[in-house]
């Protein structure tokens, strides 16, 4: 593998040098964390790939891809998106399908926040594409000029990922 491909970096606060581009993302979608921790185990049914609340809220978790600049590697960001019920029961019965990749593609409004750079990333219009294998689906923003719609077509600097990570990892801002 040529340098340009891979990722490394030393962290600011462990001082450990880390390999690869990291994962980051959210356990739950936005709403979430609104709901007060008497309410959650009652309103909310939450899973590693899958949230429903109030029984009228369905999330999925998907993979918001962006092109990492300099690097051939993509930064992917564990976000939710809330689907229809229509849709959502669809994504279950697919769940475990293997061969997934050829379903029409999902509407889905982005519902999580991206830490640092981006305010209302909430309710971005999205497209959910599932895939193959198991793999958490892939989410395409609408390509607006919102900053973060802006990142997924223009790519993330290394920079910008390493301030992610050390954030979401340590809790540095
Ligand atoms: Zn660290």
């Amino acid at each position: 593998m040529s340098d340009i491909s891979t990722f490394k970096f030393t962290c600011s606060c462990c001082d450990e040098i880390h390999r690869g581009v990291p994962n980051l993302g959210s356990n739950a979608p936005n709403y979430y964390f609104s709901i007060p921790d008497e309410e959650i185990k009652k309103r909310t049914f939450l899973t590693s790939d899958t949230c429903v609340i109030d029984d009228v809220h369905f999330f999925v978790r998907g993979c918001l891809e962006i092109p990492l600049i300099g690097h051939e590697e993509v930064f992917s960001f564990g976000a939710w998106v809330s689907l229809s019920k229509e849709n959502f029961e669809k994504f279950e019965s697919l769940y475990d399908v293997k061969e997934r990749r050829d379903n029409e593609p999902m509407f889905g409004w982005f519902s999580s926040w991206v830490w640092p750079f981006y305010t209302d990333t909430e309710n971005i219009k999205s497209i959910i594409h599932l895939r193959n294998d198991g793999i958490r689906p892939y989410i395409e923003l609408e390509p607006t000029e919102h900053p973060l719609a802006l990142l997924q077509s223009e790519g993330i600097s290394s920079e910008q990922v390493i301030k992610m990570y050390e954030y979401y990892v340590h809790g540095k801002k």
